[in-house]
């Protein structure tokens, strides 16, 4: 056996182990509540919580902990020791299965945006038997859902899984429709591409941006910056390569099959790229992954930034969402079928996701929206704030044809009807060349774009499934009752494509021209932050959650005022950061710099009267103009920091600080960096030494 064969998922109670280790009737409890929900039982519960403790003290575990997510877009544990001492006082190990299923985290300190004005404040942890259980640094990790007592979500697991459930639920009730009566279960997979910048530690510390906002809050471009394209996939440096490694193996060993690692477009770049799985433990995966990028990259002397746009004028980092569903039997539904019955399929649920998509435009972008990722949509490389989906040539004539129920001009010629006939074949790899697409058809499953590299994905595919499995659902309740299958089916599609093909846009998404014609054709663009919060509570939107029994009203409301109150305190930090900068570091710089030009102009005079001094004296006096105007704008953003911003409501504040904060840190940005290229010397590395710090 190879080592990546002896390692892979060796820390993870898996399926395999869970077979070997558990009882029948144990293991078959534990399958029941994975496939369809079912409550273990307090004996099943026990005798798994056994089993795990004896599996994770081989794997040198001595404590416990429910791993969790709370909405502050990370994970949580809180350790326990498994010790507890016996009768004659001799530590005892233990772990029952109520602590394996039930835990009470104090909850006080996690955001609930408002729930616990109404509620209790303590929260409970549930085990998620879907997600299987993995010892990290001698901890045995039990993935947990995280709600109040009134049963009111408080992290991001809990509606995740209730969306795969109305997903899962919508899509059997499809599948029965075409005759499907064995598939027992449908999961959405995905695979979350993750982009990060890796620099070295000890530029990392002299930057105070990078510490408090992990982000460079200054910085003139870099001489020399992605234009080359000579990053893109290049040879990958030494210290990058160990780093690579050793996160592999760290990965491998909790089951995360990370497959391609390779440079990025803009210098110091990196992506790491993960075999795809069922939504959930994705997003627990892609939690671990991050965690351990940053780990691992202390460990190396360098720093992991997972910010969406550390360095401006070079492309921001995201997570590319590829989204498919899955049946129990491991068949993709979103490969296109081979036969006309298996393309009627195959087109209706195109069309669902078509369907969801343009209906929950707005959503799915408030899934996404952060202070981070406001900078990096629509910016340099980036998927622009509009959201669109790309279908590539030849799906998009098949959609045409069915539209408009004439000849469809592919490389066949011939009249286009669904269920019966078949889907002209197209490779693979002509649907995947849009990259400018925030939404993109690639062959056998979507690519969402949006998601921002620091982001959890749960958030964006909970939108997702909820959407698809709403829209799935309307079109069962249409087509149960038909009387022609077929029919009905070409009626339905038709009708559906006409009223949503203004989300189809297979063109250039960094084109000006196209955030116009996106106006025109009525989607949204939705810039900012505050912008999205101002629609999520929209009716429409209200009402998809309600039904799908995903979020409550009062739940999404939490949500928008958590979104708005970390912006507002992001974009706070931000400010004081700058200020602290601008204040004790480049102001005082700028002044010592201009008196050193004045003083050697002096001197020089001194010695020759009609010497030429027009270095010192123009650069001298152009320094003075702009840190008078760097000055400006300092005493502005101090004033904006010493306003009190608390009673304003959480929408207001948030645009508040969008309006003032965020403008003045750009015009303090603007003059700053412009001394900065007239100084000789400057008070911290420049853009370029740290993203070419990696040597
Ligand atoms: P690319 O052309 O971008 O390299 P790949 O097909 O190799 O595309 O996969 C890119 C990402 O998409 C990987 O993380 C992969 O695991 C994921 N992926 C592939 N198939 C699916 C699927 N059916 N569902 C969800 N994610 C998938
Ligand atoms: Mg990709």
């Amino acid at each position: 056996m190879s080592r990546i064969d002896e390692s892979f998922g060796s820390m993870v109670f898996s399926d395999s182990v869970m077979q070997q280790r558990l009882p029948k009737a144990a293991y078959q409890a534990v399958q029941d509540a994975i496939f369809f929900g079912n409550r273990l039982s307090p004996e099943a519960a026990e005798v798994v919580a056994h089993a795990m403790k004896i599996w994770a003290i081989e794997k040198q575990a001595t404590h416990f902990t429910h791993w969790f997510q709370p909405m502050t877009g990370i994970t949580a544990e809180k350790h326990e020791s498994f010790l507890s001492p016996g009768k004659d006082g001799r530590p005892l190990l233990e772990f029952s299965g109520k602590e394996l299923i039930h835990g009470e985290p104090d909850a006080s300190s996690f955001p609930s945006g408002g729930l616990r004005a109404t509620f209790e404040a303590r929260g409970y942890t549930a085990w998620d038997p879907t997600s299987y259980a993995f010892v990290k640094d001698n901890v045995l990790c039990i993935p947990t859902a995280f709600c109040s007592y009134g049963g009111e979500a408080l992290d991001s697991k809990t509606p995740l899984l209730r969306s795969m459930e109305a997903l899962n639920r919508q899509t059997l009730r499809i599948l029965r429709l075409f005759g499907d009566e064995s598939t027992r279960c449908v999961r959405a997979t995905a695979g979350a591409e993750q982009e990060y910048f890796l620099i070295d530690e000890k530029i990392f510390e002299r930057r105070k941006d990078l510490i408090y906002a992990g982000r460079t809050l200054f910085g003139t471009h870099p001489p020399k910056g992605q234009e080359l394209n000579d990053h893109y996939f290049g040879a990958i440096k030494p210290r990058v390569a160990a780093f690579m490694a050793e996160l592999d193996e760290e990965l491998w060993k909790l089951g995360v099959f990370a497959r391609t690692e390779h440079n990025e477009t803009a210098p110091a770049q990196h992506e790491l790229a993960p075999v795809f799985t069922t939504v959930n433990l994705a997003a627990d995966q892609n939690q671990l992954t991050m965690e351990l990028m940053k780990r691992i990259a202390t460990k190396h002397g360098m720093v992991c930034l997972l910010h969406e746009k550390p360095f401006e004028g070079v492309n921001g980092s995201g997570k590319h969402n590829n989204w498919s569903l899955a049946t129990d039997r491991g068949e993709n539904l979103l490969e296109p079928g081979e036969t006309p019955a298996g393309n009627a399929r195959f087109l209706l649920l195109l069309c669902a996701v078509v369907e969801a998509v343009d209906e929950y435009q707005a959503l799915l972008r408030c899934a996404v929206a952060s202070a981070g990722n406001d900078h990096r949509l629509g910016g340099h490389e980036a998927p622009p704030a509009v959201v669109s989906i790309y279908l590539g040539q030849e799906l998009t004539e098949v959609l045409d044809a069915i539209e408009s129920g004439s000849e469809y001009v592919g490389s066949e010629r011939q009249q286009f009807k669904v269920g019966v006939h078949a889907l002209p074949r197209f490779p693979k790899d002509t649907t995947d060349r849009n990259r400018t697409s925030p939404f993109a058809f690639t062959g056998n499953k979507f690519e969402f774009r949006m998601v921002g590299s620091s982001a959890s994905i749960a958030e964006a595919n909970v939108v997702l499934n909820t959407a698809v499995a709403d829209v799935l659902g309307s079109y069962a309740d249409m087509l149960e009752g038909a009387e022609d299958f077929d029919a009905a089916l070409h009626d339905l599609l038709q009708q559906r494509i006409r009223a949503h093909k203004r989300i189809l846009f297979n063109g250039n998404g960094y084109d000006p021209a196209w955030v116009e014609e996106a106006g025109r054709r009525g989607l949204l663009n939705l810039r900012t932050t505050p912008e999205c919060a101002e629609h999520m509570m929209d009716g429409k939107n209200v009402a998809l959650m309600e039904r799908n029994r995903v979020y409550s009203r009062t739940e999404l409301l939490s949500r928008r005022r958590i979104m708005l109150d970390t912006y507002s305190k992001v974009l706070r930090i931000e400010g004081r950061t700058m200020a602290g900068m601008a204040r004790k570091e480049i102001l005082p710089n700028i002044s010592a710099f201009t008196g050193e030009l004045s003083r050697a102009a002096r001197e020089k005079r001194s010695f020759l009267p009609e010497v030429d001094v027009s270095y010192e004296e123009d650069t001298t006096a152009r320094l003075s103009a702009l840190l008078g105007e760097a000055y400006r704008q300092l005493t502005a953003l101090e004033s904006d920091l010493a306003t009190d911003t608390e009673s304003m409501e959480a929408q207001e504040r948030a645009e508040w600080h969008r309006d003032h904060m965020l403008r003045h840190m750009n015009d303090l940005r603007a003059a700053v960096d412009a001394m900065e290229s007239l100084c000789a010397h400057w008070p911290y590395p420049s853009i370029g030494a740290t993203l070419f710090s990696v040597k």
